[in-house]
């Protein structure tokens, strides 16, 4: 991937914010550069938009439990490289 400044950031400054970000637990400054940043940057919002619905998902099924959350990311990755592998 191309690594692009928009907005003040680097698509892998975006990427290692991004799950703070969906976590809410930056502060709104950052919020604009990093909605700045996906909004200039086609790569960044492609990933972002999968990868925030993965994790709003990934919440909703394990709202109950955090210890959850690795074993349904290695289910969700599994299931990506059989679909993967298929095609
Ligand atoms: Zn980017």
């Amino acid at each position: 991937m191309n690594e692009k400044t928009v907005a003040g950031l680097q698509c892998s400054e975006v990427l290692a914010l991004l799950s703070e970000y969906l976590d809410h637990e930056l502060d709104s400054a950052m919020v604009e550069r990093v909605e700045g940043h996906l909004l200039g940057c086609p790569n960044c919002e492609r990933f972002g938009r999968s990868f925030g619905s993965m994790v709003v998902s990934l919440r909703r099924d394990s709202i109950a439990s955090e210890s959850v959350d690795s074993e349904l990311v290695m289910r969700l990755l599994t299931q990506i490289d059989r679909l993967t592998t298929e095609a």
